[in-house]
């Protein structure tokens, strides 16, 4: 409901008193330069957030073509602003080679009795294909027996209403492949959660560690019963595909304080596809397309300055978040500035869409561990946003949940700011940018800038609690 207020025509009474509370903002900038808070406009922040949160980005995976061409989009910004390339060769990009498992999907076909079987894509895979002519057994309960298999069986899959649903379905499949069962077929209803996890496209998927590739599983359509089957089932293929941490810098203008850096991120990947039918594109619109165009807005906004900054100002955006904080871990590993001489990380994840009642106002993960956002709140209230400490996010539990805790392991302060909510529609495909709220994601925008400024110019250096 807070989301439609934006949406209120022009001239109604509440872009009127807008109008007011902004003439009275420029008033109080005193410090804030004009020409960087003009180029953080509503305008600016649509359109880039309305590209990356696109059904066209296909919810930014890792790996993903879709992924590689949001971080090209990235680096052209970049270029715009006139930040100097970071990454290898003098390109803002950081490469890394992942490990990724490929199947083609086109390979799997499974019929019953002369009649093709509808699949869904594999759960798990072999380093062997599997040709197979002859019965599947229906295994409806085997929770209890310690029977033998010799062949390929087939099971139904009850929707997960928790997580526990899903180790117990985890631990029955193992159960079947050491009671011999060679490969399983597991019956689910198309939208079924594991239809996300399986690789059906033929794209590649990164290897987590964790996933066996001691048997074929394959998710095929509910119905199916005892009969003569045919199944060939596709070989799982190793590869590599290639991810980038996205960097460029404003080299500080002052030449001590020009030594030291602050590092302003977002993370750019999100969870790709879920299921395969109706919407099952997460486009990540607040999750994190925001926090990415917030990092780009802060690049125009600091470019901007008539005078750059005293500090260093870096930005970048991470691959593999979502897949366990992994382009920030591997950053901190391979640094490309000194960690020691890296004075902050200002995070940023989901702005876009506010708790009722907090619209304009920001908060930061694990406030306590230092007086960075304190501090940074002095200036945002310049340009009229409330920095505060949330009396249920401000914890730890979010703190270690993003990509600036990487950093803060290494003695870096680093907090992540945030001025969404946890929504119904978070890893969702209703994560999309008509949702969000462009006015809030501005002004704090602006507000971000507003904190950041006095830190970049050496007005102000952190300090841990
Ligand atoms: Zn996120």
């Amino acid at each position: 409901m807070m989301r439609q207020k934006n949406r209120l025509p022009i001239g109604s009474v509440l872009s009127c008193c807008a109008v007011l509370f902004s003439s009275s903002v420029v008033m109080a900038q005193q410090n804030v330069p004009s020409e960087s808070i003009d180029v953080i406009n509503e305008s600016v922040v649509t359109s880039t957030v309305s590209f990356l949160a696109s059904d066209e980005m296909r919810g930014r995976d890792t790996p993903s073509p879709e992924l590689t061409i949001a971080s090209s989009y990235v680096a052209a910004r970049f270029l715009g602003a006139g930040l100097k390339g970071l990454g290898e060769s003098g390109s803002y990009y950081q490469n890394h080679e992942v490990k990724v498992t490929k199947v083609s999907a086109g390979s799997l076909k499974v019929s019953r009795d002369g009649d093709a079987v509808v699949t869904y894509g594999l759960l798990s895979s072999s380093d062997e294909a599997m040709d197979y002519q002859g019965r599947v057994r229906m295994v409806t309960d085997d929770n209890a027996s310690d029977e033998k298999y010799d062949g390929p069986v087939c099971i139904v899959a009850e929707k997960f209403q928790s997580r526990r649903d899903q180790s117990n379905l985890m631990r029955r499949l193992a159960r079947l492949k050491e009671s011999g069962a060679t490969a399983i077929l597991v019956q689910v209803d198309p939208d079924h959660r594991l239809v996300g996890m399986a690789s059906s496209s033929g794209a590649p998927r990164m290897q987590t560690g964790r996933e066996s590739n001691s048997g074929h599983v394959v998710l095929v359509e509910k119905g199916a019963a005892e009969g003569d089957y045919e199944l060939s089932l596709p070989r799982q293929m190793q590869a590599t595909a290639t991810v980038r941490n996205v960097i460029g810098m404003i080299p500080g203008s002052d030449p001590e304080l020009g030594k030291e850096a602050i590092v302003i991120s977002a993370h750019l990947d999100h969870v790709g596809i879920k299921g395969n039918v109706g919407d099952i594109i997460c486009n990540g619109a607040d999750d994190n397309a925001s926090g990415v165009t917030a990092v780009l807005s802060l690049a125009d906004a600091f470019a901007a300055m008539p005078e750059g900054p005293k500090r260093t100002v870096i930005f970048m955006t991470f691959w593999g978040e979502e897949k366990g904080l992994l382009g920030s871990k591997y950053y901190v590993s391979n640094p490309v500035w000194p960690l020691e001489k890296t004075v902050a990380n200002v995070n940023i994840e989901m702005i876009g869409r506010p708790e009722a009642g907090a619209s304009g106002k920001c908060w930061s993960t694990g406030w306590d561990e230092s007086d960075m956002s304190e501090l940074m709140s002095v200036g945002a209230k310049e340009v009229g946003v409330l920095i505060f400490q949330h009396p249920q996010f401000s914890g730890d539990m979010l703190y270690r949940s993003s990509d600036n805790y990487p950093f803060a392991q290494k003695g870096v302060i680093a907090h992540s700011f945030s001025a969404g909510s946890l929504h119904e529609d978070y890893h969702m495909p209703g994560d999309e940018s008509q949702k969000l709220d462009f006015r809030h994601m501005t002004k704090v925008i602006q507000g971000l800038f507003a904190g950041t400024l006095p830190m970049a110019n050496g007005e102000f250096t952190p300090k841990k609690k």
